[in-house]
């Protein structure tokens, strides 16, 4: 099955059956979302009615639970703790998040691992590892998943590399519950070349199984291999290109992993992301995106 969707609007409002909504509207059958702004860390209540409503509007399109992805705000920083009080608060809200997703009857939490801010890397991944051990000890009574995100390598951010993430992984004592989010413009821009993504795939098991693989962030980027620089590009757009893209999304290895868009907006204002599941169900590369004024926003 292929299960391909994108980033969807969330507000306290709408809540998760606005999400659905829209995933069906651009013809997508699995969505990512943050459950509030996702620069800041306020958080409304979840309102179960609108969950329930929202599961019965997926069971009807046939949208698996583990379709849904939630994305922590990208302001939590586990690897800083030069300043002790902030490094809690981030742990605070990160266990208060895992219920979240656990009331919703969610699995998957995504997250950045953290930047080290000049601590150096290994003080980093340790303040990540000592954090996720609190976060997963305080939350034991759920199964959510915290996936963490391999990034790009921009300023001292941690798990540009495998290996980084691995480092992490190992560190965490219930690593039943520790997963891996792959971000094709992430992993573009910190140098692996996903043009040969078997070789990428193999390397990747040297470190950590596959299985533990639960998301793909498809976007393109608009940067060069190894840039460091974390720009998404629409798909086919950028510099890892349509063919190589439309090779992972359909990757028998990674078949029923959810791959989610995170492309930026047409002009700032139309969502692509109707347009672009459109190329990838059909694999034909739409040279016109930028065309579709009258894209659903
Ligand atoms: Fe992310
Ligand atoms: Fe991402
Ligand atoms: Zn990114």
């Amino acid at each position: 099955m292929l299960r391909i969707g994108s980033h969807v609007h969330y507000d306290s409002k709408g809540g998760l059956l606005s999400c659905v909504e829209e995933t069906l509207q651009n013809g997508g059958n699995a969505f990512m979302f943050y459950t509030g702004a996702p620069q800041n860390t306020k958080r409304s209540p979840i309102d179960l009615e609108n969950v329930r409503e929202a599961k019965e509007r997926m069971k009807k399109a046939g949208i698996p639970l583990e379709n849904v992805i939630v994305h922590a705000p990208y302001i939590i920083n586990l690897a800083n703790r030069k300043e002790e009080d902030k490094w809690q608060f981030a742990i605070h809200f990160l266990i208060e998040e895992i219920k979240r997703v656990d009331s919703m009857g969610l699995s998957y939490l995504v997250l950045h691992p953290g930047s080290h801010v000049g601590e150096g890397y290994e003080v980093g991944v340790k303040n990540i590892v000592d954090a996720l051990n609190q976060v997963l000890e305080k939350t034991k009574d759920t199964s959510v998943q915290i996936l963490l995100e391999t990034m790009a390598g921009k300023g001292s951010e941690i798990g540009k590399t495998i290996q980084e993430i691995k480092a992490i992984y190992e560190g965490v004592h219930d690593t039943s519950r520790i997963g891996v989010c792959l971000d094709t413009c992430h992993l573009n821009d910190a140098g692996y070349d996903l043009k040969d993504f078997d070789t990428f795939l193999t390397d990747f098991q040297k470190d950590l199984p596959l299985s533990i693989i639960h998301c793909i962030h498809m976007n393109d980027s608009k940067n060069e291999l190894g840039s460091q620089k974390d720009r998404h590009e629409n798909f086919g757009f950028g510099t890892i290109g349509f063919d190589t893209l439309l090779k992972i999304v359909y990757h028998p290895a990674l078949e029923e992993i959810p791959k989610i868009l995170e492309t930026p907006y047409i002009h700032h204002l139309y969502s692509p992301y109707q347009k672009e599941i459109e190329m990838i169900r059909t694999k034909k590369f739409n040279s016109h995106l930028f065309d579709q004024e009258k894209s659903l926003s």
